[in-house]
């Protein structure tokens, strides 16, 4: 287990409702990231992680709840953070018309940052995107651009990543890769990754802990050896599954 002491993101009662109030989307949950370590969220569809994680990013404003990052009231003073805090998701589409390259200067750019060509070809390097560094991303496969909405996440540095579905769109083989990449990276640098994905495998050996979210609430967090022991569940496929039957309501 990687993570210190040091908190870098502590939310406490995150309420969201869309649709005027009537769909409930988050109903008060409450979390803490530490620095260097890897929080997995899991749940169905439907259960708040995408709209969580929005919140966390500032992107959607709360109905309820505070939250803290990086010891800055992130629902007021967001730009005080903003730099220190990076994204990426398959939902989040870039630039297609420019080449892979391009894309990542152009964020280099919009991000300011002096230093963009030695990150940008360590990242290309990296993920294995050297040789199509020249290709439009209207081209790509969408693993292929999948991993350079990643990249691109990873141009500023960030002492907190936030990665939504990342692997959805990947074959195993560069989703094993890139699970040792961020492993490495949160090692190296201490960055803090919160993480979803429905593969539960990769979760399992990804994750410092997780929390399991459903119908808007956290039914379920912790260390995962923990969690498997006190269900007496063989795997985190197993655990998830039962918990989801058991409270079908959702
Ligand atoms: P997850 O990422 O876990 O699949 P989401 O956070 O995307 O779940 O969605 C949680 C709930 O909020 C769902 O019921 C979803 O339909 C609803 N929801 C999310 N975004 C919106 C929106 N912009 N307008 C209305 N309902 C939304
Ligand atoms: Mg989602």
């Amino acid at each position: 287990m990687s993570g210190t002491t040091e908190k870098v993101l502590e939310a406490r009662d995150i309420g969201k409702a869309f649709m005027g109030g009537s769909r409930i989307a988050l109903g008060g949950v409450s979390l803490e990231l530490f620095r260097g370590e890897i929080l997995s969220i899991v749940g169905p569809n439907g259960a708040g992680k995408s709209t969580l994680i929005q919140i966390l990013l500032g992107l959607l404003r709360p109905d309820s709840g505070s939250l803290n990052i990086l010891g800055v009231d992130a629902t007021r003073h967001r730009r005080l953070i903003a730099h220190r805090i990076n994204y990426a998701s398959t939902d989040l589409s870039l630039p297609y018309s420019l080449t892979v390259l391009e894309n990542l200067r152009v964020y280099s750019l919009i991000y300011n940052l002096c230093d963009w060509e030695s990150r940008v070809h360590s990242l290309l390097s990296d993920f294995g995107l050297s040789a199509i560094a020249n290709r439009r991303v209207g081209s790509l496969s969408t693993g292929q651009v999948a991993k350079l909405g990643i990249a691109k996440a990873l141009l500023t540095e960030p002492e907190i990543l936030f990665l939504d579905e990342p692997t959805a769109t990947l074959d195993p083989e560069v989703s094993a890769h890139l699970r040792e990449f961020l492993r490495k990276r949160v090692l190296d640098t201490g960055m803090s990754l919160l993480y979803t994905s429905h593969n539960m495998r990769e979760v399992e050996r990804l994750s410092d802990r997780i929390i399991l979210l459903g119908g808007g609430k956290i039914i379920k967090e912790g260390v995962i050896e923990d969690l498997l022991k006190n269900d007496s569940a063989s795997d985190l496929e197993a655990l998830f599954l039962d918990t989801v039957r058991k409270t079908a309501s959702w």
